[in-house]
């Protein structure tokens, strides 16, 4: 007697995901741009976060999925049409409060190369930015791994890598608008602490003696300054001098901008 074999692969006939990107996420369809409610028809079961992805949304910046108005996570399986919410992480804090999936408050960053000034102005206001101008993918990905920091990248596709738990996308192209966007993404308002950090290498400054420090200053330095910090892990001293006042200025020139928005939003 034949045995029949049964067909092992299970069929699933096409179906259709309608998704619709809520708040600023619709920066990231530019393809389709205006349109926040886009379709894929699918052929086979595919995740959610493949889905979503697929769209051009990297999973690091979606803090809310919604299936049929349920929340799901990003391993969610979509095998029938069902419609989908995403939502930013400046999403309604009401809206399922406890299916969001995203940490909002982090305090430790990796910059890639092309966000030099980011990472200088966050350092500036007192932030642990890791940054390394030749610093290749990977060797990103594993220090982001292995510190538990938040990757900052205007490279979708390196934010995408499945690899990356907590990024950032900024969407300006300016460096203090970007160092507003991250501070308000990573709730950073109250912890901000000018001049703590070594704008070179990140270390932590301490205070020094001036008499630690005189055998490595210029003449004038050493007659007009009596307060110095020095970096624990490059040793570069810093005192209230010219440059310090370009830097207050540019501390000064974020915090403006900030009660700008402020105002605005609170006339909203
Ligand atoms: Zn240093």
């Amino acid at each position: 007697m034949r045995i029949r074999k049964e067909e092992s692969v299970s069929e699933v006939s096409s179906f259709t995901i309608r998704l619709n990107f809520h708040g600023d996420l619709t920066f990231f369809l530019k393809s389709e741009a205006g349109n926040k409610i886009l379709e894929r028809r699918l052929g086979e079961k595919t995740s959610v976060k493949d889905v979503i992805e697929s769209c051009g949304v990297p999973h690091p910046e979606i803090d809310l999925i919604l299936a049929n108005r349920q929340p799901v996570g990003f391993s969610h399986i979509l095998e029938r049409e069902q419609e989908i919410d995403v939502y930013p992480v400046q999403s309604p804090p009401t809206l399922f409060p406890e299916n969001h999936l995203q940490v909002r408050h982090l305090t430790k960053f990796l910059a890639d190369g092309h966000l030099g000034k980011l990472a200088r102005d966050l350092r500036l206001l007192g932030f642990d930015v890791v940054y390394d101008r030749d610093a290749q993918d990977r060797q990103l990905l594993a220090v982001m791994n292995i510190e538990n920091r938040a990757l900052l990248t205007r490279d979708r596709w390196l934010l995408m890598h499945k690899v990356v738990r907590h990024g950032y996308y900024p969407r300006s192209q300016d460096a203090a608008e970007q160092t507003i966007e991250v501070m308000r993404r990573f709730d950073l308002f109250c912890a901000i602490a000018p001049f703590t950090r070594c704008l070179r290498c990140n270390a932590l400054l301490e205070k020094v003696e001036k008499a630690e420090v005189i055998e490595k200053l210029e003449p004038l330095t050493r007659i007009y300054y009596e307060e110095f910090r020095r970096c624990a892990g490059c040793g570069q001293i810093y005192w209230p001098g010219s440059h310090f006042d370009k830097l207050r200025a540019r501390i000064e020139g974020i915090r403006r901008m900030l009660a700008a928005e402020s105002q605005s939003e609170n006339q909203r």
